[in-house]
């Protein structure tokens, strides 16, 4: 690698695969921050991303990919505030406009710009429409999207900024219903990336009982040995199964990190009156909201997107602490597309992880 040059895996062109080149080495100025990337998790939003259809997303082409990404501060720009040179740390990916009330309380997820940002075609964040962490280095905007992980290794901490925060906030939208009583259930549909960190996060957190779907024997074996109590295969009688492990009365949450048709309909027919549905996944499922409708009385339904940064700290604390353990596959950044393939064909074991190599 020559000095003024450095690898990225970026997105070129809607529908492509992405392709690994050598890009201008970035040079941090003002408040930014650059990141020797050393670890970058594979998300299964980065499939949605890289399927969608021209003008589906308010992005623009070329970028390079990589949302959920550790690393250290290599470099600092002269008026870069946070971590120092050296330091370990993890990515917090949505970067809003940085200014907002809601930017102001780490909420950046959750930007009231959000909608200017996106007309302007400036990106969600890290890897979504920005340049993201899926290269040898990442220029992130400010320190203030930077949090520290001490001795966490990068392959355990880049995951916790997507994977581990958005089940974390996913939990937290939820969280009004799963109060301190210890019978009652909560469903989760999908346990890979996302949900076997939800399962834990579940388990380290709260007292109530965790059934988890999917349909995979694997996934379920990582469920159980994430803490899950009860696991079962999608199939025409899953609801009615579940339902008896509720003691008939149903589950007061469903996290649902698939979102496609079959998983909300098994979650609108497991949910208990005055629950609450959280729809993480972005499988394409449609959901009718109506009165009376399919809907039980009482239904809380969220649309959870990524969490904030007090949340990614608490997350970082989690795992610091032994709560939390992700279960990572190790890819070279170079092997990406091999990545990439075994994740649509659906036989990563809890998170892809590329390391520049
Ligand atoms: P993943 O591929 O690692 O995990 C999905 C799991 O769901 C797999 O174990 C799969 O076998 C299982 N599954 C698939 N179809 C199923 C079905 N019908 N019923 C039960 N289980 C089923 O994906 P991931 O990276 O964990 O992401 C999960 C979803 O969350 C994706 O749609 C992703 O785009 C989305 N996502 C949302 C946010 C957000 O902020 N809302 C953040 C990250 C990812
Ligand atoms: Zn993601
Ligand atoms: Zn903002």
């Amino acid at each position: 690698m020559s000095t003024d040059r450095t690898r990225a895996l970026r997105l070129t062109r809607w529908g492509g695969p992405p392709v690994l080149t050598q890009v201008p080495r970035p040079i941090p100025s003002g408040e930014e921050v650059l990141i020797q990337v050393e670890a970058a998790g594979l998300c299964r939003s980065d499939l949605h991303v890289m399927d969608a259809a021209p003008g589906g997303l308010p992005y623009r082409v070329p970028f390079s990919l990589g949302h959920e990404v550790a690393g250290r501060v290599l470099e600092r720009g002269p008026q870069a505030a946070g971590p120092e040179v050296g330091e370990s740390v993890v990515v917090y990916g949505p970067w809003g406009c940085g200014s907002c009330a809601r930017c102001a309380a780490g909420a950046e997820n959750y930007c009231d710009r959000r909608a200017v940002l996106d007309a302007g075609r400036v990106g969600t964040g890290a890897g979504l429409g920005r340049d993201g962490g899926m290269a040898d280095l990442l220029l992130v905007p400010s320190g203030r999207l930077l949090v520290p992980v001490g001795d966490l290794a990068a392959v355990q901490a880049a995951p916790l900024s997507d994977a581990g925060l958005t089940a974390y906030h996913a939990v937290a939208t939820v969280r009004r219903s799963l109060g301190d009583d210890a019978s009652a259930s909560v469903v989760v549909i999908g346990v890979g990336g996302l949900g076997h960190l939800a399962v834990q996060i579940l388990r380290a957190t709260t007292a109530v009982r965790v059934l988890t779907v999917d349909v995979r024997e694997e996934a379920l074996a990582l469920a159980e040995e994430c803490g899950a109590h009860f696991g079962t295969l999608l199939r025409p009688d899953t609801a009615g199964v579940l339902r008896s492990r509720t003691g008939g009365v149903g589950a007061v949450a469903v996290l649902d990190f698939v979102g496609s048709h079959s998983s909300l309909e098994l979650a609108v027919a497991v949910l208990r009156a005055g629950g609450d549905l959280a729809v993480v996944g972005s499988g394409g499922g449609e959901l009718t909201v109506r009165k009376p409708g399919a809907l039980p009385a009482g239904t809380r339904v969220s649309l959870p997107f990524w969490g904030t940064v007090p949340e990614l700290r608490r997350v970082v604390a989690l795992a610091r602490e032994g709560a939390l353990r992700v279960e990572v596959e190790r890819f070279a950044l170079s092997s990406a597309p091999e990545a990439i393939t075994r994740l649509r064909s659906g036989t990563v074991r809890g998170r892809a992880v590329l390391v520049p190599d």
